[in-house]
């Protein structure tokens, strides 16, 4: 293992006020208070990551973060409403009103006498020594995220060409990619979905390694790639993200039962099924609609599951009960990569088993199905199956129909999926829902 690293020396590129187009007009007040207070205060501040790359790029940024020189205890006594984070690194969180803004000290990254914090692969345990601006900046994944809005005087600090690669549409690691990939295997994940979300390309030494070290995904908390999947798949570009994932072989880490599916499998409908989820998800963030992981991850597992309950199925076991199963020894299974918190992946297995009950179209059960609390998810999921070409399309059909036939109003088309109320009262009252006898 060589973890040698000579101290690089930058030389920061510092570009006036006149000749970048971030204007105050385009940050938060709360940001723009948190770094004038900052500085009023005698600190360095500073706006910085995915905020200034966004401005710089005519986009609107998701959130502001803001870097000093300041401790978060010398952060918190700036401000009155600010709450210290984190464990491992202390990060203080300023609030104004609804919006709350990170403040993170500067730090810097790995040092070779530091050789103690990280694993034999090379992963970095810890990375919570303060440092300079500059070790700050080296420290940070790719160049466009490693630019700094100074608000002493309005000007863009950028150490290592993250202007010239935001105009040319790249995303280059700093430093050495396969050491900073090992230092933390998310840095892949993020290479991917900055490439989706940006439409930018991973340039080529950047991009070179990441099928080989793929693999190194599996050392990281399952609980961190949640977060991970989500910023992936919910943020109006999961087509695209999945593309990338798929492209670098690290969608198989992540889900390795639904890859070895869509791998292995002739029939174009798997893959429809998953790029259709995918294509609705993206459509309703960009209208501005709510979006649930629950309904996410139904889509991205449904293929395994649906494998599965063939299977066992085949073994003699009813429809409804073989789905169940199915569900559970999935969910099992995947939760060894990407955790997925109860509050989610109990509403999206009831997705899943209330698709063997659509097939009961007689007497009083379409109403008692009509009436189940994730019923409207069910029945979306259902039409993505008819539109895969995978369920009955004529079935499918015969549910709208039914809707619309005993539609309580005019709005039921949009009307969102029954909340179930008594989320505190623990048990849920209704009774589970039966195999209903197949
Ligand atoms: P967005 O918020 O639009 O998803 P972002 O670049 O702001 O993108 P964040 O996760 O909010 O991403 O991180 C903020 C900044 O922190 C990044 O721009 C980058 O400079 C740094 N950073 C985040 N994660 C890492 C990482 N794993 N390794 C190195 N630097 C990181
Ligand atoms: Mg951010």
């Amino acid at each position: 293992m060589d973890i040698t690293k000579e101290k690089i020396i930058v030389e920061p590129v510092v570009i006036p006020r006149d000749q970048h187009c971030i204007s105050r007009a385009n940050i938060s007040q709360a940001a723009l208070k948190v770094l004038y207070r900052l500085k009023d205060a005698g600190f360095q501040a500073h706006l910085v990551g995915g905020g200034v790359r966004d401005l710089l790029l005519g986009r609107e940024p998701k959130d502001f973060d803001v870097a000093t020189d300041a401790t978060p205890e010398e952060v918190k006594s700036v401000f009155r409403s600010c709450r210290l984070i984190g464990r491992r690194f202390r990060l203080a969180h300023v609030r104004f009103g609804r919006e709350i803004i990170e403040v993170a000290t500067f730090r810097a990254g790995h040092r070779p006498e530091h050789a103690d914090h990280q694993t034999d692969t090379g992963m970095l345990l810890r990375d919570n020594v303060y440092g300079t601006i500059e070790d700050d900046a080296l420290r940070r994944d790719f160049t466009v995220n490693a630019l700094y809005y100074n608000i002493r005087d309005f000007s863009v600090i950028d150490y290592a060409s993250g202007m010239q690669d935001l105009r040319d549409g790249l995303l280059r690691l700093m430093g050495e990619p396969e050491t900073r990939y090992r230092e933390d295997p998310v840095r892949m994940l993020r290479a991917a979905r900055f490439a989706a979300k940006l439409g930018f390309r991973i340039e080529p030494r950047t991009e070179a390694p990441i099928p080989d070290l793929a693999g190194l995904l599996a050392d990281v908390p399952a609980a961190r790639l949640f977060e991970e999947v989500l910023k992936l798949f919910m943020s109006g570009h999961a087509v695209a993200s999945f593309e990338k994932l798929r492209q670098y072989g690290l969608f198989g880490e992540l889900f390795p039962d639904t890859e070895q599916a869509l791998a292995g499998q002739e029939q174009d409908f798997p893959h429809t099924l998953v790029l259709k989820g995918l294509e609705n998800t993206d459509r309703r963030v960009a209208e501005g609609k709510p979006v649930t992981p629950a309904f996410l991850f139904a889509v991205l597992l449904w293929e395994p599951v649906r494998l599965r309950w063939l299977d066992l199925q085949g073994e003699g076991m009813s429809p409804y009960t073989a789905l169940q199963v199915a569900g559970g020894d999935i969910l099992e299974r995947q939760l060894a990569r990407v955790s997925i918190p109860r509050r989610f992946s109990t509403p999206m297995r009831e997705i899943w088993t209330l698709q063997s009950r659509f097939a009961h179209t007689r007497g009083k059960r379409p109403h008692r199905l009509a009436a189940h609390p994730r019923f409207r998810a069910a029945y979306d999921f259902l039409l993505l199956r008819a539109e895969a070409g995978e369920a009955d399309g004529a079935l499918a059909g015969w549910w709208t129909d039914f809707q619309a036939e005993h539609a309580p109003g005019p709005a039921a088309e949009e009307a969102p999926a029954p909340r179930r109320r008594r989320r505190r009262g623990g048990r849920r009252r209704r009774k589970p829902a039966r195999a209903e006898g197949e």
